[in-house]
């Protein structure tokens, strides 16, 4: 079985275990995050570049949280992404993800 993460995992390869205080959000409204439907689309371009988008997104995923933006994905994204891949240990995908980005999508 495989899908495709498709999301951009960021340019560094070391997994930042201190990424929320690289969090390109760090200095904007936490509401902004936390908009409803569509405005998420709009809400996740601040994620576009963010140096620890994996990290986030790996956050989100591992913990099943349900609400707003994390790592460039919206909160309906993000739960398609879970119900295809129940069982996924989301970390190990995104840091393949990361350091595979320059050759080819990643499959989980
Ligand atoms: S990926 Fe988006 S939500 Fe996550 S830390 Fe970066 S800017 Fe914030």
């Amino acid at each position: 079985m495989g899908t495709s993460v498709k999301t951009d995992v960021g340019t560094s390869v070391m997994w930042n275990e201190d990424w929320a205080s690289q969090a390109a959000c760090r200095v904007s409204q936490p509401d902004q995050l936390f908009v409803r439907g569509a405005e998420q689309n709009k809400a996740k371009k601040m994620c576009a570049g963010c140096p620890v988008k994996a990290e986030c997104l790996a956050e989100a995923l591992e913990n099943q949280i349900e609400w707003g933006v994390w790592g460039g994905m919206t909160e309906r994204e993000r739960r398609a992404l879970l119900k295809r891949n129940p069982n996924a240990k989301w970390r190990a995908v995104l840091e393949q993800a990361r350091v595979g980005a320059a050759a080819k999508p990643v499959t989980v």
